[in-house]
Parts: structure tokens; C-alpha cells; sequence
């Protein structure tokens, strides 16, 4: 099952993308997860992305089209994906489509997840990640069993530098302005859900999981 999470920053789609993946036994691909394993390796790719990132504005589309579409051919994506943070303009949708469609593996789902920019400003403030495999907390929501360290794997969590304040503001007017046109498009297509984002963790995962029965 090829599935895509839409939503602002903040909205859950990396916390969401992760279960669902589990349970739909496919690979969770973030863009932003990848751009940032770029920026940590120091590779070309990562320097150029880095000051995009820093203020809140969007890596070039046919920089990132290149990349997913790489990461999307590999043989773990063969029995399908849930992508976290793209496509986030209608140029890389476009882009998207046109590369599935070529290989006859169109996105089934796309799920938006709906929060108000209200609910996601203290989710991105008191967000933690691990920085080795991209696990993420929050210091009231959602925390870990042990302050400071990812259950998993143990390691320092960190914040991330684009969840300052001010940084969120700039990414949240990037989303009304780029990403969220997104959800015409697909309602167009005729693969659209959405849920509501605000309740509890289990209880959005819940209603994905339905949106994406609906559907494939
Ligand atoms: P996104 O990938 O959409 O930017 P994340 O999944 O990283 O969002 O979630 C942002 C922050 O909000 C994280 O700290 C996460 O633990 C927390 N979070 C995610 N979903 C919820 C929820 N339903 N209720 C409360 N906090 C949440
Ligand atoms: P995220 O981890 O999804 O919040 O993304 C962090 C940052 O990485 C964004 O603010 C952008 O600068 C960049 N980024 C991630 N995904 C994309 C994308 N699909 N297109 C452009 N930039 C992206």
C-alpha cells in the first residue's frame, strides 16, 4: 500500500507515519528525516539543503523529487511506503504522480491529518528526537521513559533547530502557502481522508488506520 500523510508541522506525521508503516508492513520515508541524515553525513546535498531548513523555507522541489524518487525505487519500498513531509508543494505532487503512474504504483491513500496552528505551536516547542533513529517525543505529550534518552536505542535526544519559535511561525506561513493547496489536489484525484489531529496519539492512529481500510 502506497500512502501519503498530509498536515502542518507539528500535525503528527512522523509519530503517525512510524505505526503506520509498522502496521501496514511497509517503509516509513520522511523528507525530512533523509534531509537531515544528509546535513549530519556533510554531504553536497545536506550543505545545500541546510539553509533552507534553517529559516523554515523548502528545499527546491527538483532537489527533493530527486532524492524521494531515489529512496522510493529501492527494493524496500517495492511492497509500498508511507511518506512523511512529501510531497509538500504541487509542483513535487505533480512530479510524484507522474513517476508512479509511469511505474503503475499510484499513491491509494493520502491522509490529512487537521490541527490548528494553535495545537501544533507547543507540540513543536516541547518536540524531542533522537538523533540516530529519528524517534520522536514531546516533554509533556509524549515523554520518554527516561528524561532525555530515546527508549529505544538510548541515545541523547536533542531539539531541533528549526523548532525555535520563531523558525515555527516562518514554517507554519510556509505550509498555508505551499503545502496546503496540496488538499485540493488530492481530493480532485478522488484519494483524499481526512482526520482530526487533535485527540490523543492512539486515538488519531485509530482513525488513520480507518481512512487507509477504506481505501487500496
Ligand atoms: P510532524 O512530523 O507532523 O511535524 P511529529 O510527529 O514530529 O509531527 O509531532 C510533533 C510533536 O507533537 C512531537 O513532539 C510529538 O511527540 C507530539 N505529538 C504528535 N502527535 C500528538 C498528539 N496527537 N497529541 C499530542 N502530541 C502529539
Ligand atoms: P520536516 O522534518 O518534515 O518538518 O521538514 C524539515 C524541513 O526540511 C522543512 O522545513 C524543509 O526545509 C525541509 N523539507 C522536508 N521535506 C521537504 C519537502 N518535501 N520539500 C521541501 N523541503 C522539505
Amino acid at each position: 500500500m502506497r500512502v501519503v500523510l498530509l498536515g502542518p508541522p507539528g500535525a503528527g506525521k512522523g509519530t503517525q507515519a512510524a505505526r503506520l508503516a509498522e502496521a501496514l508492513r511497509v517503509v516509513h520515508l520522511s523528507s525530512g528525516d533523509i534531509l537531515r541524515a544528509e546535513r549530519a553525513a556533510r554531504t553536497r546535498l545536506g550543505q545545500e539543503a541546510q539553509r533552507y531548513m534553517d529559516s523554515g523555507a523548502l528545499v527546491p522541489d527538483e532537489v527533493v523529487l530527486e532524492m524521494m524518487a531515489g529512496r522510493m525505487q529501492s527494493s524496500d519500498a517495492e511492497a509500498g511506503f508511507v511518506l512523511d513531509g512529501f510531497p509538500r508543494t504541487i509542483p513535487q505532487a505533480e512530479g510524484l504522480d507522474r513517476r508512479l503512474e509511469a511505474a503503475h504504483r499510484p499513491i491509494d491513500r493520502v491522509v490529512n491529518i487537521e490541527v490548528s496552528d494553535e495545537v501544533v505551536t507547543p507540540r513543536l516547542t516541547g518536540r524531542w528526537s533522537c538523533p540516530k533513529d529519528g524517534r520522536v517525543y514531546h516533554e509533556q505529550y509524549s515523554p520518554p521513559k527516561s528524561a532525555g534518552t530515546c527508549d529505544i536505542c538510548g541515545t541523547a535526544l536533542v531539539r531541533r533547530r528549526d523548532d525555535e519559535p520563531s523558525v515555527v511561525r516562518q514554517r507554519l506561513a510556509t505550509y498555508h502557502a505551499e503545502t496546503k493547496p496540496l488538499i485540493d489536489y488530492y481530493r480532485r484525484r478522488g484519494v483524499l481522508a481526512s482526520v482530526n489531529g487533535d485527540g490523543e496519539i492512539d486515538v488519531v492512529f485509530e482513525s488513520i488506520r480507518a481512512a487507509c481500510r477504506g481505501s487500496g
